[in-house]
């Protein structure tokens, strides 16, 4: 059964996330609320879904990029933003490290603001520790769209959203991007938004 996912305005996507036991994480309760947020995740659907998000303040997110979301997206458009299909998994008490590099940009949404994008820079490659769903610990080494996902859902786990780090300009409902902004080289959007 999928789960209430909370908008931007509840105090829950602002609270620093607590960290969760190995205890907590093996137990049912926990399965049983990782099961459900895979569930909410894919009825949504969606990329990622950090624990705050159906608003437990809880060290907890899950991830999975399916093929079959990339339908929409052109291969010039995939080997851009570097996407490729990611396998379910759990992250838990994440720490994130933004490796130097390119910061790349790009439009992203969040399912917390619903039918709204903007273009937010990330970290091209990152290094996450965490735990997995059985509380194992896991080094997990990330670029380009992956890199982005990490980095979107670990900030939700800190009280941060995408409107934090974004180009405020490029803030658009989705029927308006698709209208106005899709295909369209993302440093020539910044260039006519920010002149
Ligand atoms: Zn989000």
């Amino acid at each position: 059964m999928a789960l209430k996912i909370v908008s931007v305005g509840d105090p829950v996507l602002r609270q620093r996330a607590r960290a969760l036991s190995a205890e907590e994480i093996v137990s049912p309760e926990m399965q049983r609320l990782i099961e459900q947020m895979r569930e909410t995740m894919h009825a949504a659907p969606g990329v990622g879904l950090a624990a705050p998000q159906i608003g437990q303040s809880l060290q907890l997110a899950v991830i999975e990029d399916r093929a079959e979301y990339h339908r929409t997206l052109a291969p010039a458009q995939m080997a851009e933003r570097e996407r490729q299909p990611v396998a379910f998994h759990v992250i838990i008490n994440p720490e994130l490290h933004l490796l130097p590099g390119a910061q790349p940009e790009f439009f992203e949404g969040c399912l917390s603001l619903p039918g709204l994008t903007a273009i937010v820079p990330r970290s091209r490659t990152v290094r996450v520790e965490c735990l997995d769903h059985r509380g194992k610990p896991q080094v997990i080494t990330a670029s380009g769209w992956y890199a982005r996902i990490l980095q979107h859902e670990i900030d939700h786990l800190h009280g941060t959203v995408y409107v934090d780090r974004m180009h405020s300009r490029s803030l658009s409902t989705m029927e308006n991007y698709q209208q106005h902004w899709q295909g369209r080289p993302v440093a020539s959007i910044i260039h006519e938004l920010e002149r």
